[in-house]
């Protein structure tokens, strides 16, 4: 069909390639999951098999994109990283988020029988929202992964005094969010002792307090190994790596088993002990 007399609107079609040589992270969040939690009767404050779809579709993501480098995730949201030398579809902002978006929910939806057997979905069906942020180095992108870590326990530990405030105090809604009007983490760690049944926050589990990390978990030496010397000679111009080299690191990849930890990424034993995710 080419050479239309209407093939002129094609021009029309913004460019919207991603700048070069920065990090890009996709974060997607859950449309409306207020609602779909009262819908399905999520538990209150966290309900671990909603947390395990989540998790089950952001691997299958990651399996099928072998790309990405690392995904985190917390409540309805899950942030997407590929690397900063990524070319995936020239690194077209609206191909990258929608196939983001759409491969996760598709994947969401596909597995929610498996994760609750009693409840079929009915329409409105879940959906999510996404959209790339670029990081320029290093020390920004962990701030990002950070910054999500933070929030994660942040609200955590909220949700948590709030619902227990409920559950086990036997507040109602408003009397609880009062309690907790003007209260600091550490009053927030008495309240859960003093007036929840002796309840000890730190033993709340990881999944809960600290989110969920995805990555690949293949070996430092035998990708160093894959890619030669050409990485180490040359950092500041990046050869491109021969169509063999790139075919083997991509069935790697693709191979590669997606972990899911529920660790810290703030301080830098993560990163450290784990060199290939960012290399
Ligand atoms: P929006 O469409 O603007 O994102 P939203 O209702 O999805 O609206 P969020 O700020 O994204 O609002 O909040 C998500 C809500 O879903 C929070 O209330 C959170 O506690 C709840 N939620 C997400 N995952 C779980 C879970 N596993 N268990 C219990 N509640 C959850
Ligand atoms: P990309 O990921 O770049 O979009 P693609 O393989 O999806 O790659 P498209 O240019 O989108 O390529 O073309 C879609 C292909 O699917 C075409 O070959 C089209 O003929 C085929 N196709 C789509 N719908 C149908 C259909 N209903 N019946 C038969 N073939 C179809
Ligand atoms: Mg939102
Ligand atoms: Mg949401
Ligand atoms: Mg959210
Ligand atoms: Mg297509
Ligand atoms: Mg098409």
């Amino acid at each position: 069909m080419a050479n239309s007399k209407y093939e002129y609107v094609k021009t029309f079609e913004q460019p919207d390639n991603l700048l070069s040589r920065t990090w890009i992270v996709i974060r997607i969040d859950g449309r409306g999951f207020t609602k779909l939690c009262s819908r399905y009767g999520f538990e209150k404050p966290n309900d671990r098999r909603a947390i395990d779809l989540m998790n089950s579709a952001a691997q299958c993501v990651m399996k099928d994109i072998p790309d990405l480098l690392l995904a985190y995730g917390v409540s309805d949201e899950f942030s997407f990283l590929f690397h900063k030398d990524c070319t995936l579809f020239q690194r077209r902002s609206n191909k990258l988020v929608s196939t983001i978006v759409s491969t996760f929910t598709g994947y969401y939806v596909h597995l929610w029988t498996n994760f609750f057997p009693d409840k079929p979905l009915i329409p409105p069906l879940p959906s999510f929202d996404g959209r790339a942020v670029l990081y320029p180095d290093v020390t920004s992108l962990r701030d990002y992964f950070s910054w999500r870590q933070a929030d994660c326990h942040i609200n955590n530990l909220y949700n948590t005094s709030f619902w227990s405030l409920i559950q086990k105090a036997g507040l109602d809604a408003r009397a609880a969010e009062k309690r907790l009007s003007g209260t600091v983490s550490k009053d927030k760690h008495e309240i859960l002792y003093a007036e929840c049944d002796g309840m000890n926050y730190n033993r709340e589990p990881d999944v809960f307090k600290k989110g969920s990390v995805l990555y690949r978990s293949f070996e430092l030496e035998s990708r160093h190994a894959l890619l030669g010397s050409s990485e180490t000679s040359a950092p500041e111009t990046p050869t491109p790596q021969s169509k063999t080299v790139a075919e083997k690191d991509r069935k790697r990849r693709l191979k590669a088993t997606v972990a899911i930890e529920h660790i810290d990424i703030i301080q830098e034993d993560f990163w450290n002990q784990r060199p290939w995710i960012l290399s």
